[in-house]
């Protein structure tokens, strides 16, 4: 099929992160500018499946670098999970005329994605698109940096409250597997400590930082928390602390969903500019089953099977821990 590819189809799966519509803008006129008809497909593999896809023109992605969110929608589909399903969007793909597909999201978009090019021939680039940073294989995801810029922003103002209050607050942010959020927005924000599940797999790190004379010396502390079955976020932490140090005045802000949306940051702009545009060139090249990703500010191809690796999982920086709990002193 490669050297052939005549039109390609783009979507956006999964959770939405800032920066999916630059990605998209940047997918759509890329293949334009190298002689490639595009179609955008709603709510992601879903609409795959339903045939929900329209012709899309560089006019289409004017006007939405800055928006948050995705103007092709997302979804999350079970029925791409199931090979029945999977067929009926490669026989959508066929008679829609698609040769390739972009898909933007985060590793179960990837997953879906891999599976789906093992069982059909179909050339396929993934742009890493999640607020998580969880893929292996790129620096940086799309949508990273404006949640990151978000949770500071929302811990620069509940510090007034804590200070003022003197009391401990518990601030969970996303990141159910991996604590990059967390970790980053307690350095950025000034916090005291993270909580975060590679860490607590292993340690009770609310122990620790109680034995540690965490907050002697502070009128307020605040920690930044993942959420995670293992702790039980921010509320099951609370709780423990309600029960087991009750000398403590605690508080938990969850931020939620607060943290997909905004106008995406100029690191995100860029970065999803440069790998919708790096998407293009791997399909030019006749590259498939790659995802684009960030290494020390270039653009490479990684195979779906080291990004979605689950023996190489991306690691966090253990030294940044290190990092946080000096500077809290
Ligand atoms: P986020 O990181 O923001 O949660 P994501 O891309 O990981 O985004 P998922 O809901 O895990 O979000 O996956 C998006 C979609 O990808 C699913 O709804 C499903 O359609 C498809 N998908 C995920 N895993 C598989 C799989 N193993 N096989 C086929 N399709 C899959």
């Amino acid at each position: 099929m490669i050297g052939r590819i005549k039109t390609v189809g783009v979507l956006t799966s999964g959770g939405d992160a800032p920066g999916m519509n630059a990605a998209l803008r940047a997918v759509t006129r890329s293949a334009i500018y190298n002689g490639f008809k595009v179609k955008g497909i709603y709510r992601g593999y879903r609409g795959l499946v339903e045939d929900e896809i329209v012709d899309f023109e560089a006019k289409d992605v004017s006007g939405i670098i800055h928006r948050g969110g995705t103007i092709l929608r997302t979804a999350r589909c079970k029925e791409f999970r199931t090979p029945e399903g999977r067929k009926k969007a490669y026989e959508n793909m066929q008679k829609q005329g698609i040769d390739a597909l972009v898909v933007i999201g985060g590793d179960g978009t990837l997953t879906g994605a891999w599976q789906f090019a093992r069982e059909f021939d179909v050339p396929i680039v993934g742009l890493p698109g999640t607020i998580d940073n969880d893929l292996n294989g790129t620096d940086h995801t799309i949508g990273y940096d404006t949640a990151l810029n978000t949770i500071m922003w929302c811990v620069d103002r509940i510090r007034d409250t804590a200070n003022s209050h003197e009391r401990l607050f518990f601030i969970e942010v996303m990141g159910r597997d991996a604590g990059f959020l967390a970790l980053n927005g307690a350095i950025a924000g000034g916090a005291e400590a993270a909580i975060i599940p590679e860490i607590s797999i292993e340690n009770d790190q609310l122990a620790q930082l109680i034995e540690n004379g965490f907050r002697t010396t502070k009128r307020s502390s605040i920690v930044l928390v993942a959420e995670s079955p293992v702790t039980g976020g921010a509320m099951g932490l609370a709780e423990r602390v309600r029960n087991e140090y009750p000398q403590y005045d605690v508080r938990v802000t969850i931020l939620g969903h607060l943290q997909r949306g905004g106008s995406p940051t100029a690191q995100d702009r860029i970065l999803a500019s440069r790998m919708g545009e790096a998407a293009i060139d791997a399909l030019v090249e006749g590259q498939r089953n790659v995802m684009i990703g960030d290494d020390d500010e270039q653009m490479v191809y990684v195979p779906f099977s080291k990004a979605l690796s689950s023996d190489n999982k991306k690691t966090i920086d253990r030294h940044l821990l290190d990092t946080l709990s000096h500077l809290a002193i």
